[in-house]
């Protein structure tokens, strides 16, 4: 039974069976509910405030210089596909060819639709993180595959991944892993052991891996972010997905890319064309500005959030969550059983009338929902101040105790 989203009663029966089981998400109803009761909403995650400056600036200048206005080439414009070549030369150096091995894609959401549509056959395995991120299992089941969990467990005050139970989640019939690192909604990121031994299974096994990147530079403390794809053998069974939504605070504009091998991109881009066929034109020439912006930025945006995480966490702590603290993306998972809870979605869609804020269980990330029921996750991609008075009112649920 999937669990990803509540479903809709009043358009179920039109769904077909593929989709079915996915009714409205969880995001929908829980952002309704801050409206309507004037919470705080850290349940999705979006930024409060906007990307640089200088970024948005750079759209302007596109739009008025008529760039991008019309259709921008299927692959993308070359400006973009460069400056993610280049991206992925300056950071991990890997060499990625601009006119082969990327692909410009509307948002991450795309890059994962489109490599599930292509990569996987009706009935093939695809395995993957649980909790996943909530479009992957509906872009499984419109591809005709089989998601096969591998649950993250919690483990000394983070989730981890069982390297064995990955392991045996493999068979005969498993076309692909579908990986995410850092990983939403957790904040685990795995280790660079933990991605040799997946990069190994996926060799051993002869696997295509699809890894969500999007929080690529979302990384805190000495958590490192390393690519799938710089392992050995990954280079040619690997596609990586990353997105400006998340890196430059722009999730509205839905740039995303995918780089891999041109036989892999290529047949990525087969679906993509018939998904949107392009999108965001003006958009990808300012991304692939910001993409050219210096270190400074992105140290800047690691220690912004590393700030924003001590603040929010240490509000939970206070409040009396169990805190799994993240290494990485922006959000924080919590146990609600030392509150005295075991229900995270009984608990969410109280906690608006209790302490005016808002979450996310996350059971509705789990198959299993047993496993998932006693966690709920807040965004803290939000302004301090923001932070401070959610901080302040779940302060209460303490004192109640
Ligand atoms: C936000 C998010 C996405 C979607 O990215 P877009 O570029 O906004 O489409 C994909 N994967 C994960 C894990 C995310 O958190």
């Amino acid at each position: 039974m999937a669990a990803m989203s509540i479903p809709d009663r009043a358009v179920r029966p039109l769904l077909n069976r593929r989709l079915a089981e996915f009714g409205t998400t969880v995001f929908a109803e829980m952002s309704a509910l801050a409206a309507s009761t004037g919470s705080i909403n850290l349940g999705q995650g979006f930024p409060d405030t906007d990307g640089p400056e200088e970024v948005r600036e750079a759209a302007v200048r596109a739009l008025r210089d008529g760039r991008g206005n019309q259709y921008p080439p299927g692959p993308g414009v070359p400006e973009l596909r460069r400056a993610v070549s280049e991206h992925q030369r300056r950071r991990y150096g890997l060499a990625v060819d601009p006119d082969t091995e990327v692909l410009v894609t509307a948002g991450a959401t795309e890059a994962i639709a489109a490599a599930m549509l292509a990569l996987v056959e009706p009935g093939d395995e695809v395995v993957a993180l649980e909790p996943y991120y909530d479009s992957y299992a509906a872009c499984v089941a419109m591809a005709g595959g089989r998601r096969v969990p591998v649950t993250l467990r919690p483990h000394e005050g983070t989730f981890r991944l069982d390297l064995d139970e990955l392991r045996d989640a493999v068979t005969d019939r498993t076309r692909l892993l579908l990986v995410n690192t850092p990983h939403n909604p957790t904040g685990t990121v795995l280790t660079r052991e933990e991605l040799a031994a997946v990069a190994r299974l996926a060799v051993e096994r002869d696997l295509l891996v699809v890894t969500d990147e999007v929080y690529e530079h979302l990384v805190f403390d000495d958590a490192e972010h390393v690519p799938l794809a710089s392992f050995p053998g990954m280079r040619e069974r690997t596609v990586t997905i990353s997105s400006a939504g998340k890196t430059f605070s722009f999730t509205g504009w839905k740039v995303g890319w995918i780089t891999g091998s041109p036989e892999l991109v290529t047949a990525v881009r087969s679906a993509k064309q018939f998904l949107t066929y392009v999108s965001a034109g003006p958009f990808q020439y300012a991304v692939a500005e910001a993409l050219a912006l210096p270190d400074s930025y992105f140290d800047g945006l690691r220690a912004g959030l590393t700030a924003k995480r001590d603040l929010l966490t240490a509000g939970l702590e206070e409040a009396g969550f169990g805190v799994f603290r993240p290494s990485g993306t922006y959000f924080v998972t919590t146990d609600i059983r030392p509150l005295g809870e075991s229900d995270g979605v009984a608990f969410c869609r109280e906690l608006p009338k209790r302490a005016g804020v808002v979450a996310i269980p996350t059971a509705v990330f789990y198959d299993d929902r047993e496993a998932g029921a006693p966690f709920v996750r807040f965004a803290f991609c939000k302004k301090d101040e923001v932070l401070r008075e959610a901080a302040t009112r779940l302060a209460s649920l303490a004192d109640r105790r």
